[in-house]
């Protein structure tokens, strides 16, 4: 039996801020770890198990992949049939002037839970299109809101 190559490279290492220098190590890190896992015949993105047979990833990497897709494309559909031009992601501080608001205003809905949002790793807060439809209506009904 072929003996598996010690994975020397830690999988979750602490975090650290984002940089340049940071993103090209965690990269080389990464490629690393992804390699180790093909050499040992699992799954290069979780490690859990081996790769589906015809795939390069296994089934439960696979599905997540295929999900995220799906999900994707329904926001996509969901932007288009609200007839809104911009599609995917705004910055907050546009969403803001949208609504009137001004954005420290704006970042307290975030912070109460009104909005949902998500954070990139350079600490832009980006609100989903579709997000901003369901604030607009909560708006309108005026609930969910103190
Ligand atoms: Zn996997």
């Amino acid at each position: 039996m072929q003996r598996a190559i010690r994975q020397s490279v830690s999988t979750h290492p602490p975090r650290r801020r984002s940089t340049i220098r940071t993103k090209a190590s965690e990269r080389r890190r990464s490629a690393l770890v992804r390699s180790t896992r093909i050499a040992n015949g699992l799954c290069p993105t979780c490690g859990h198990g081996p790769p589906a047979f015809g795939y390069s990833i296994c089934q439960k990497c696979r599905q997540y992949r295929l999900d995220r897709a799906a999900q994707k494309a329904f926001d996509r559909r969901v932007d288009y049939e609200m007839g809104l031009v911009f599609r995917g992601y705004r910055r907050s501080r546009e969403i803001a002037e949208m609504l009137g608001l001004s954005h420290s205003q704006f970042k307290v809905y975030i912070r109460c839970g009104a909005i949902k949002s998500l954070k990139d790793p350079w600490r832009r807060i980006w609100v989903r299109l579709v997000d901003y439809v369901e604030f607009k209506k909560a708006w309108v009904r005026g609930v969910g809101l103190t």
